[in-house]
């Protein structure tokens, strides 16, 4: 019997993150629940317990580099291991912020929102990079959205909706990021790729949008779970190849 697989999901307490961690857990894998709140997070393993899943629960807030180094520590006392992490944690603005129009936007509110999206995503990354290393078939999974799609953005004919400056730019920006890993970790066995979910009914949206969380999960749940041959370097939804 092949060894369990070990994943960790960032903000999978709640929405597309909770559904990836399902679904992994569906497949017998062991999952790390990455949440900063602890009722929440609680609640999340508990729910995941009862349907089956063979989770944990891993404080971790993606700002704050001692969160995410005590979640590391956690993971490799917990599982000894990791093999996918999934970046799914974002928020897409602050309370109270202003319209995120490029010329109305709160610098405070680009800072927030990158913080969380990007160097979140760096910062967890980073911190997870030694025990991926060391796994027979690590996979990291960037949820991005294919509003970061600069190739999109800049298309004649596609409308993308309003141009918020700071959460449409910080998937971009995390776009960027994800490109430069694949580069660095090109003569890695980690296959690394970006995902777009969808629009999806979650708190993130106001609960718009057609698709449900589970349906959200799905692209993730399917890079995550990538065979050795797979593809990296890509960013996808569940329609095939998203341009850049
Ligand atoms: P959601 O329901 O709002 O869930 C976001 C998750 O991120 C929550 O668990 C939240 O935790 C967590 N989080 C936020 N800041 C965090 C931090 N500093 N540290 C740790 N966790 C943090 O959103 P969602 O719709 O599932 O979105 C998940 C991902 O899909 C995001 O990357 C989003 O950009 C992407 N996406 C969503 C859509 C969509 O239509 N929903 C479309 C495209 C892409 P708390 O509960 O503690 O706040």
């Amino acid at each position: 019997m092949s060894k369990e697989k070990i994943a960790l999901v960032t903000g999978a307490n709640k929405g597309i993150g909770y559904e990836v961690a399902a679904g992994l857990g569906a497949l017998g894998w062991r999952v790390g629940v990455g949440a900063r709140d602890q009722t929440r997070r609680d609640t999340a393993v508990e729910k995941l317990r009862a349907a089956g899943t063979d989770a944990f629960g891993v404080p971790l807030d993606v700002t704050d580099d001692a969160s995410v180094a005590a979640a590391a520590e956690l993971i490799a006392a917990q599982a000894g291991g990791l093999d996918v992490l999934v970046n799914n944690a974002a928020i897409n603005g602050v309370t109270g912020d202003t319209p995120q129009t490029p010329t109305t936007v709160d610098p405070a509110t680009v800072r927030a929102i990158v913080e969380t999206n990007v160097i979140g995503v760096i910062r967890v990354t980073n911190a997870m990079l030694p025990m991926l290393r060391s796994s027979a078939s690590p996979r990291i999974v960037n949820i991005s959205s294919s509003v970061g799609s600069l190739t999109l953005q800049t298309t004649p004919g596609i409308d993308m909706g309003p141009v918020p400056a700071a959460y449409l730019a910080s998937k971009t920006f995390l776009n960027a990021v994800t490109v430069q890993y694949v580069k660095e970790l090109s003569d890695t066995n980690i296959l690394i790729n970006s995902g777009c979910p969808g629009l999806t009914a979650t708190d993130f949206t106001g609960f718009y949008g057609d698709r449900t969380p589970q349906q959200g999960a799905a692209i993730a749940i399917r890079l995550a779970t990538l065979p050795d041959d797979g593809p990296t370097g890509g960013f996808f939804n569940d329609a095939g190849a998203v341009p850049w």
